[in-house]
C-alpha cells in the first residue's frame, strides 16, 4: 500500500495529468494499493487567494470572510482530483476522487492553517482494498463545525504524509518539479547537488527555514511516525531511473558532512524598538504583546545598554504579521516603555543547516568569513544545535546563498 503525491506543476495541464495517470498506473500494475494526493493546478491557488483578497480589500470585515476563504481556495484540488480520476479510468483502471469531507479528514478550527486532528480510514481503506485507486484532494479537510478547512500553503504534502500514516502505507512518495532535495534551492544556485538521503532533523530545519520543497508540518509528521518520505520528479517517464531523495532517520550510511544545506526565507520583517528601558522583564513584556496579538517572534537581539539604561531591541516577525505587530506595539508603547519603533521588510533570513554541526566547530567562522568577503552585513544572528541563521538585506539574498553554498563545498 503506497501514497503518491503530485504538486501543482505536476498537474499543471491535461497533458501533465495524463502523465501522472501513467505513473500511478505503473504502481498499481505492480500490485500496490494506491492512494494519490493532488494539489491544485499550478497558479490556481494564487488566483483564488487573489480573488478573495480583492473582495476583502473593499471592506474591513475580515472575519466575516474568513470562514469562506478556505472553501474558496480549496476548490482547485476538487478539480484536479476529479480530472485525475477520469484520466485513470480512461486507462482502464478503477479510481474515484475523495474530497476532505468525504474521507473525512478532520481538522481543528484554525482559519487557513488548520492542523489535522484525525483521518478516518473506514471508508477509503476498504475502497482501496476492493481495487479502487483513491484520488484525494490535498490541502483540504473538514473542521469541527463541518466547514471546509485548509492546511496552509504547501499543505498537500501534509495531507499525503498524514494519509500514509492513517492508511499504514509502506511508502509516501512526493512527486514534484525537481528530482529530489538539493543542497540549496536549485533555482538560485545552478551547482546545487541532489542529496541521496537527508535526516528528518535536517529536512525539518531546512523546511522551517524556508526551503519550500516540503511543508514543515509534513516532515514533522513523518519523523514522529517514522515514515520515510521519498522526494522525486514527476517529469520522468515510466521506467526511467528516478532515485530522488530519501528523507529518513539518521544512520551510518549517510554522507559524512558538517553542513547539508542552505535555506533562505524572504518572509521576514525586522522590528527595532529604540531606547527600550533596560530593566528586568522588558523583553518579556514585548514578547507578551506579540503573543497577545498572535504574532510569532523569531530572531531576537538586544543591544548593549549605555550608561543611561536604555538599549535597542531588534526582532523579526513574518512579513504578513508586520502591520499587526506594529499596531500592538504602538498600543503597548506606554506600558512597555520605549521611545520609537522602526521596521524594515527588505530583509531575508539565510541559514546553514547540518547535523554535523553538533560535533564540528568552525561553522560560524566559515559562514561569517564568506559573508564578510562579499561585504554582506549581518543584522541579526540566531543559532541552534544544527543551524545558524543570519538576517541580511534582501538584495544580497542570491549572493549570500551562493557564497555559503560554495564556502561549505556543497557543490
Ligand atoms: P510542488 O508544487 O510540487 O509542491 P513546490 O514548488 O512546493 O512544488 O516545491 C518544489 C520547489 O522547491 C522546487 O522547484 C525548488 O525551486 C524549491 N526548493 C527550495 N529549496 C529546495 C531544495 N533544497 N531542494 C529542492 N528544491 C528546493
Ligand atoms: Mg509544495
Amino acid at each position: 500500500r503506497i501514497v503518491m503525491k503530485f504538486g501543482g506543476t505536476s498537474v499543471a495541464n491535461l497533458e501533465r495529468i495524463r502523465h501522472v495517470a501513467s505513473l500511478v498506473a505503473e504502481e498499481a500494475k505492480e500490485g500496490n494499493e494506491v492512494a494519490v494526493v493532488v494539489s491544485a493546478m499550478s497558479g490556481e491557488t494564487n488566483r483564488l487567494v487573489a480573488l478573495v483578497d480583492a473582495l476583502d480589500a473593499d471592506s474591513n470585515q475580515g472575519t466575516a470572510i474568513e470562514d469562506e476563504y478556505d472553501s474558496i481556495v480549496a476548490s482547485g484540488e476538487q478539480v484536479t482530483s476529479g480530472l485525475l480520476a477520469i484520466a485513470l479510468r480512461r486507462r482502464g483502471l478503477r479510481a474515484r476522487s475523495w474530497l476532505g469531507w468525504q474521507i473525512p479528514l478532520r481538522t481543528d478550527m484554525a482559519h487557513s492553517k488548520a492542523r489535522i486532528a484525525e483521518i478516518e480510514s473506514s471508508a477509503i481503506g476498504p475502497s482501496m482494498k476492493a481495487g479502487n485507486i483513491a484520488v484525494v484532494a490535498g490541502f483540504q479537510g473538514v473542521n469541527e463545525e463541518g466547514r471546509i478547512s485548509t492546511l496552509g500553503r504547501g499543505g498537500s504534502d501534509t495531507s499525503a504524509v498524514a494519509l500514509a500514516v492513517a492508511l499504514k502505507a509502506d511508502r509516501c512518495d512526493i512527486y514534484t518539479d525537481v528530482d529530489g532535495i538539493y543542497t540549496t534551492d536549485p533555482r538560485i544556485a545552478k551547482d546545487a547537488r541532489r542529496l541521496n538521503r537527508i535526516a528528518f532533523e535536517e529536512m525539518l530545519e531546512l523546511a522551517s527555514l524556508g526551503a519550500k520543497v516540503l511543508q514543515t508540518r509534513s516532515v514533522e509528521l513523518a519523523m514522529n511516525n517514522n515514515l520515510p518520505i521519498r522526494v522525486l520528479t514527476s517529469m520522468a517517464e515510466v521506467g526511467d531511473p528516478n532515485p530522488g531523495t530519501l528523507v529518513c532517520h539518521e544512520d551510518e550510511t549517510m554522507e559524512e558532512r558538517v553542513v547539508s544545506g542552505v535555506a533562505y526565507s524572504r518572509d521576514e520583517s525586522q522590528i527595532t524598538l529604540l531606547r527600550l528601558k533596560d530593566k528586568p522583564g522588558m523583553v518579556a513584556k514585548v514578547c507578551k504583546a506579540m503573543a497577545d496579538a498572535n504574532v510569532i517572534v523569531d530572531m531576537i537581539v538586544q543591544g548593549i545598554s549605555k550608561s543611561d539604561s536604555a538599549a535597542n531591541l531588534t526582532f523579526t516577525v513574518g512579513k504578513r504579521d508586520l502591520d499587526k505587530a506594529l499596531a500592538a506595539l504602538e498600543a503597548a508603547k506606554q506600558s512597555i516603555g520605549f521611545e520609537a519603533v522602526k521596521s524594515d521588510s527588505d530583509v531575508t533570513k539565510v541559514s546553514v543547516v547540518g547535523i554535523g554541526m553538533r560535533s564540528h566547530t568552525g561553522v560560524a567562522q566559515t559562514m561569517f568569513e564568506a559573508l564578510a568577503e562579499r561585504n554582506i552585513n549581518v543584522k541579526v544572528i540566531a543559532t541552534s544545535e544544527i543551524k545558524i541563521s543570519v538576517l541580511i538585506d534582501a538584495e544580497y539574498t542570491e549572493l549570500a546563498v551562493r557564497a555559503l553554498h560554495s564556502a561549505f563545498e556543497l557543490d
